[in-house]
């Protein structure tokens, strides 16, 4: 009994020292199941995420997996509400959503190009459509 008090006196240690050095490492530990913040790590069961409206997508298309018709009326969410405000800029910003506009090539595709998440990131910003509208892939 001495020694399973001793064990779990120093696993909790640990993960209190782990949590101290690195919160969103242990965050991530035990919440497998969600995925995180591009910037922070943060888990979005820990952290609220902050929605980026897609514009111009509100459609009717094939889904990308099934075939299925779907009306896409979507927005992401690469950041928390936190880093979001933090990074200001829509050229800031930048950078995060194409890191989950790139995951989402590799795992199931995009219903979405990146020309259009581009401009909508910098519309949010700013509140004017980006001109000249220059397409990058
Ligand atoms: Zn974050």
């Amino acid at each position: 009994m001495k020694y399973f008090a001793a064990v779990l006196g120093f696993v909790s240690l640990l993960l209190a020292a782990s949590y101290l050095l690195n919160p969103a490492a242990v965050e991530r530990f035990f919440s497998p199941q969600f995925g995180t913040c591009q910037k922070c790590e943060r888990p979005w069961n820990h952290v609220d995420h902050h929605i980026t409206p897609l514009l111009g997508v509100d459609r009717v298309e094939p889904d990308v997996e099934t075939g299925e018709l779907v009306l896409w009326s979507s927005g992401m969410f690469p950041l928390c509400e936190v880093c979001w405000a933090e990074l200001k800029t829509g050229e800031a910003r930048l950078p995060y959503y194409r890191m989950t506009y790139d995951e989402w090539l590799l795992d199931a595709g995009s219903n979405f190009t990146w020309e259009e998440i581009r401009v909508s990131v910098l519309f949010e910003a700013t509140g004017e459509i980006p001109d000249p509208i220059v397409l990058k892939q």
